[in-house]
């Protein structure tokens, strides 16, 4: 098992030993890419949803926030695209049985073969020529990299034709031609691709107006239960463009290859804002949102472990399209995508609809359809993200003057599932009574945790494993002079301070308005 696969082998088993995520129907054996969410799990999930909520709508006066229904109606799947095209090309190995999908493969080995070999040369030219490198001049003369960077464009040239063209048959083509081998079986014995639906469908009597008379979808995104409000909202809110309306809620794939447990899930959860503008300023709002989104996460991760990437492939409905991608442990991957999807969707609902989604603009002095910028991110992604960036094994001073090894999730205090610990030293003499006190006190303002079993340095420890940025200690001085020790998760730092203050300086150091407000 490699290092990184390794390091997150621990972060799954901790997130299911502390209370963060479950195998969902486990006592059945499991069901595949489905999880349920524990205690501590639900608590950092909700901090995601409001993080992102409070910094969208709250902080934002021209966004508005909805909350759509799940099922909707058939034909919103055929205007949106989601019927025809909603589809990931699949191709088995017929030796290892194991079932991939084609663009990833093509996707990878473009990245790990051509890519990776183009950045070495340049790599290793830099450090060659050091402050005079070109890389432009490198990159264009030097023969091995030319070469990669023609055989990288032919195979990109290729593939993007094929996708356009739902050529199925140039897909496999081309996993032939650049001998792209299954990871497990190490073999080129393919099937053909063939085109999967991703929507999962159910029945709804009486649905009017129907073509199947009462097939029902899953709804993939959440973004159609935005579009079809839209002049709801805006009439009702009286907003202006541009304006945006947000929601969050559930969505369904019937993702078939999903591996990476919460990574890629068959029910999964969305934030998506839909940001309406008048036609032709959409490129301007995408570079606003794309710079935004990208200032929320910073927020809460480092910067080298998010970067853009461009999307090579644009979906049927955008005319740009870039994804944030964090660094996982398995490597860097889409987190959130931002996509100018044109007037692609509301003119859509209008033709098969017959009715009109238009916006009048008062200045204009006229109609048209909005076109859309669209941000959209996965909760449980997200989630995933802060628990791998947080999850750390580290070598700290032990009481006996040696060393041990914590487990820390240094997970930022805003999203802490909890907030404080409130610890009496000992279980007798009072300590409890008092800590009881000082907990009634805090509790209806932060998300407290009491424990008063095993000695206080294994309660600090299951605290850190959990994130818990703060414990509190109460002792015998405290019944004296009503001061606690506050002790800090990430530097294991004690302060002494009077209880009086605790409800402050916690509340201080774990608001959600330090990230939305700087
Ligand atoms: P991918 O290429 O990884 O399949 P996508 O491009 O299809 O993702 P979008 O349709 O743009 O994803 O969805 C927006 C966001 O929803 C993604 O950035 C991701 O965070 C989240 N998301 C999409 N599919 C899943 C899934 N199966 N499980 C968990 N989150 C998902």
């Amino acid at each position: 098992m490699s290092q990184t696969g390794d390091q997150f082998k621990k972060i799954i088993a901790h997130c299911k030993e502390y209370g963060y995520i479950f195998q969902s129907s486990e006592v059945y054996d499991g069901l595949a890419a489905v999880y349920d969410y524990g205690p501590y799990g639900a608590e950092l999930k909700n901090n995601i949803k409001a993080y992102w909520w409070k910094a969208m709508v709250h902080a934002n006066e021209n966004i508005v926030g909805i909350d759509s229904a799940i099922f909707m109606h058939p034909k919103i799947w055929k205007a949106s695209g989601h019927v025809d095209a909603f589809n990931d090309p699949l191709i088995d190995n017929k030796d290892s049985k194991k079932r991939y999908r084609a663009d990833t493969l093509i996707e990878e080995y473009v990245e790990k073969k051509l890519t990776a070999k183009i950045e070495k040369e340049v790599a290793k030219a830099a450090k060659r020529f050091g402050d005079s490198f070109d890389r432009e001049q490198f990159v264009s003369t030097n023969p091995r990299v030319v070469a990669n960077v023609e055989k990288r464009k032919k195979v990109m040239d290729r593939f993007t034709a094929a996708m356009a063209n739902n050529d199925m048959a140039e897909l496999k083509q081309i996993i032939i031609d650049a001998e792209i081998s299954d990871p497990i079986s190490g073999t080129k014995n393919w099937t053909d691709v063939r085109q999967f639906n991703l929507m999962f469908s159910t029945q709804m009597s009486n649905i009017a107006g129907s073509e199947d008379d009462s097939k029902l979808y899953l709804r993939p995104e959440t973004a159609q239960g935005i579009f079809v409000n839209f002049l709801n909202v805006q009439k009702t809110t009286r907003q202006k463009l541009p304006f945006g309306i947000a929601q969050i809620g559930k969505a369904f794939r019937n993702e078939i290859v999903a591996r990476q447990f919460i990574f890629r899930m068959k029910e999964f959860e969305q934030m998506e804002m839909q940001f309406f503008v008048a036609p032709g300023t959409e490129m301007k709002w995408y570079e606003h949102w794309k710079a935004e989104r990208l200032k929320w996460h910073h927020q809460v991760t480092p910067n080298e472990k998010l970067r853009y990437h461009d999307h090579d492939n644009l979906a049927h409905y955008a005319n740009a399209a870039v994804d944030i991608e964090f660094e996982f442990p398995f490597g860097f991957k889409e987190l959130e995508g931002i996509h100018s999807r044109t007037d692609f969707d509301l003119r859509s609902h209008q033709e098969l609809s017959g009715r009109k989604l238009q916006y009048f603009d008062n200045e204009k002095n006229e109609s048209y359809v909005p076109y859309v910028v669209e941000t959209s991110i996965g909760v449980d992604r997200m989630f995933l993200s802060v628990i791998s960036n947080a999850f750390k094994e580290e070598e700290v001073p032990d009481a006996k003057g040696g060393t041990s090894t914590r487990t820390v999730l240094n997970i930022h205090p805003a999203l802490a599932p909890v907030k404080v610990a409130v610890l009496p030293l000992l279980k007798k003499d009072g300590l409890p009574e008092a800590s009881r006190a000082i907990m009634d006190e805090l509790k209806y303002d932060l998300n407290c945790f009491y424990e008063d079993k095993d000695t206080i340095g294994k309660r600090y420890r299951r605290q850190d494993a959990v994130g818990t940025p703060f414990c509190i200690t109460i002792d015998h001085q405290t019944l004296e002079d009503d001061t606690v020790t506050l002790r800090d998760r990430d530097s294991m730092k004690q302060e002494r301070i009077n209880k009086n203050a605790l409800l402050d300086k916690v509340k201080a150091a774990t608001s959600m308005i330090n990230l939305i407000k700087a």
